[in-house]
């Protein structure tokens, strides 16, 4: 019974950008449906494996088929199929989120007049309207009836019953559009062009793509001899792609450009992978991968509905996209699959994720992926920072969210900015720029790289030459601390005081001071109450009269970083940093504090310091109306003098 029904809102957006069309290279519809007949087989494949008696298996193909007379091609698959339900919502309504993510990021670009970020999707289905006026599809599931599904593209399509001569799988046919001036859609319609859109897009598809060919042969005589100068039109099968998967060739008969195209066929990413494995590994697990890291951040890496993982394939047959087992957290930017011999198939798919050769694989994967960026490193540091500048929050991350566990493993691949250097430099690297008699790696953090380089703490480092590392991401400090040493030393925040840091003299003195001039810390103290734990002379300091130290523990970067967290106001005991101010006994503005009679004075001077150190660790003055009165009251003070 012919039923008519309108597409899903999100739908018609889609098509209508579609129809539209956005792509330039219409031809990509092709390559979305014989990658959905491939998908289709996929799944029919599966089931007879598992379930032989009601799946019976047949020999896979695809076949297409090109109707000049009725300008229509077809692409046919005997996989899985759909119910009527199935096409209600595979077909009328989006219901995968990548299509829903890239009409938010259509819009986007839109706005940001940049449509280049178009090419990272794959459009699935609704391609087909890019070329056509009338889409139809056939398709019958083993189970029940075959139904054709046919629309235009515009706001409706209807389903009706008909026949099928198949027992199984789909048929799409594409009524092509009439030719316009700059679009030649008749072309699609040619063998040659056909071939050479199968070669470029689909060549590893692992079933047969069949199409019938008119080949001329020479007309025979009655001995069965070629009867020269005579040809007749014979109707042949071909098979036009080589079916080969990349990953079963020898890795050194593989190129480069077939793996930077294979990459970009699976990813729709329109840039070359900054790194491609192609590994075939044998042994107590065995197995064959292809795995990318992007050279750059996918689009929807941060979105919520992103899922990490690789492809997986037993035998050669599909078992899951996105095996998430495959790759840890830290690599989730990862793409590519893996083919394995060892993988047990008839069992289910739950029961596969907890097996033990899957985590074999998983864990090969990731140590090979080190290896080869340490070597990157090495041999290409320019490629290698702008990997590190894309992916490197990852690797710190992977050290803290697995409390150090992975430090011995990540550390190498790590790069800090050094403030003597002046660039990125490598903990190795630093560990070499040190003096013999260094026992530690020093580093200071703040919220961006200008501000960390204002520190009042680095003057006395910059002054004897000993370098630090500035850390400008949070991550940076999480990730050191789950990191006690490197080669031997220790790693330390400069602005987080020890009194062991300082020698015996600089103790001494440091001692006289505050014998001297008690009065005046206790003061301040007072004037700043539970603001600071302590108020104390410094060692560090040069040309600033003061700076904020934290002691041992959470330093202030951290304890910014802990209350910004959500919801983080509500925890009235959130860890908190102890803070000491710490003045510069031998600056000038500490020379005429001193001189100060009025213990009122002395106060507001003490609260004024300690606004400007926060402003100089980056950070606002807390409570902005006292900080103008006091400075307004002290202004007038010195000018009626
Ligand atoms: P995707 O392939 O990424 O899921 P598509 O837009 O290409 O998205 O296809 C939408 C859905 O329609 C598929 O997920 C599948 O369920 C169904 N479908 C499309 N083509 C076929 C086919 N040849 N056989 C069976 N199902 C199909
Ligand atoms: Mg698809």
């Amino acid at each position: 019974m012919l039923e008519e029904k309108e597409f899903q809102t999100e739908s018609k957006k889609l098509l209508d950008l579609m129809i539209n069309s956005i792509y330039s290279e219409k031809e990509i519809f092709l390559r979305e449906l014989i990658s959905n007949a491939s998908d289709a087989i996929d799944k029919y494949k599966y089931l007879s494996l598992t379930d032989g008696e009601h799946y019976p298996s047949t020999d896979y193909e695809i076949r297409i088929n090109a109707d000049k007379k009725k300008r229509f091609i077809e692409v046919r698959d005997n996989g899985i199929g759909m119910s009527k339900e199935d096409m209600i919502n595979n077909l009328g309504t989006i219901a995968k989120s990548g299509s829903t993510d890239f009409l938010q990021k259509y819009a986007e670009a839109k706005e940001a007049d940049d449509l280049s970020i178009i090419g990272q999707f794959g459009v699935g289905f609704y391609s087909a309207f890019m070329v056509a006026d009338k889409v139809e599809v056939i398709s019958k599931t083993v189970d029940g009836p075959a139904h054709i599904f046919a629309s235009d593209g515009k706001e409706k399509y209807t389903i009706d019953d008909c026949d099928f001569d198949q027992e199984h799988g789909s048929l799409i046919r594409v009524y092509l559009k009439k030719d316009e001036d700059d679009e030649g859609y008749s072309n699609f319609l040619e063998p040659y062009r056909i071939k050479s859109l199968v070669s470029k897009y689909s060549d590893y598809i692992r079933y047969p793509i069949k199409m019938k060919e008119t080949k001329q042969e020479p007309k025979k005589d009655k001995d069965g001899k070629d009867i020269e100068g005579k040809y007749i039109d014979v109707e042949v099968d071909s098979t036009l792609n080589s079916m080969v998967p990349l990953w079963k060739k020898n890795p050194k008969e593989v190129t480069d450009d077939e793996l930077n195209a294979f990459y970009k066929s699976k990813t729709y990413d329109n840039e070359d992978p900054i790194l491609s494995l192609n590994l075939q590994v044998e042994g107590l697990v065995s197995y064959n991968a292809l795995v990318f890291v992007p050279s750059h951040a996918p689009y929807n890496l941060y979105s919520e509905n992103f899922e990490k993982g690789l492809t997986l394939y037993s035998k050669g047959i599909f078992i899951q996209d996105k095996c998430k087992e495959l790759v840890p957290d830290y690599f989730k930017f990862v793409t590519g699959l893996v083919d394995s011999e060892s993988l047990p198939l008839n069992i289910s798919r739950e029961m596969l994720q907890k097996s033990p050769a899957l985590t074999k694989i998983g864990n090969s994967i990731e140590k090979k992926l080190i290896d080869k960026l340490k070597g990157m490193m090495d041999t290409d540091r320019e490629k290698y920072e702008k990997f590190f500048k894309a992916f490197g929050d990852h690797l710190k991350f992977g050290i803290y969210s697995t409390y150090g566990m992975k430090a011995k493993d990540l550390q190498d691949l790590l790069l800090f900015h050094s403030m003597k250097e002046d660039k990125l430099v490598s903990l190795s690297e630093y560990v070499k720029g040190c003096d013999k008699d260094q026992k530690t790696i020093y580093f200071a953090s703040g919220k961006t790289l200008d501000e960390v380089k204002l520190l009042p703490q680095l003057e006395s480092y910059r002054k004897k030459g000993v370098d630090v590392l500035l850390f400008d991401k949070n991550i940076d400090e999480f990730a050191i601390n789950f990191m006690p040493e490197y080669e031997g030393k220790k790693f330390k925040n400069i602005a987080s005081e020890s009194k062991d840091d300082l020698s015996k003299e600089e103790k001494n003195r440091i001692d006289d001071l505050t014998a001297q001039h008690k009065r005046i810390l206790d003061d301040i103290k007072e004037a700043l109450g539970n603001k600071v734990d302590e108020v104390a002379f410094s060692a560090k300091l040069v040309d600033s009269p003061v700076c904020i130290t934290t002691k041992e523990g959470l330093s202030l970067n951290m304890e910014h970083v802990l209350q910004e967290q959500p919801g983080a106001e509500d925890y009235a005991d959130a860890p908190k940093a102890t803070k000491v101010l710490e003045i510069n006994a031998d600056s000038d503005l500490f020379g005429a504090i001193a001189k100060l009679t009025d213990d009122e004075d002395i106060k507001k001077y003490g609260t004024l310091l300690y606004d400007e150190a926060l402003l100089l660790e980056g950070y606002d003055v807390q409570d902005k109306k006292a900080f103008v009165k006091n400075l307004n009251e002290l202004m007038m003070k010195a000018m009626s003098k």
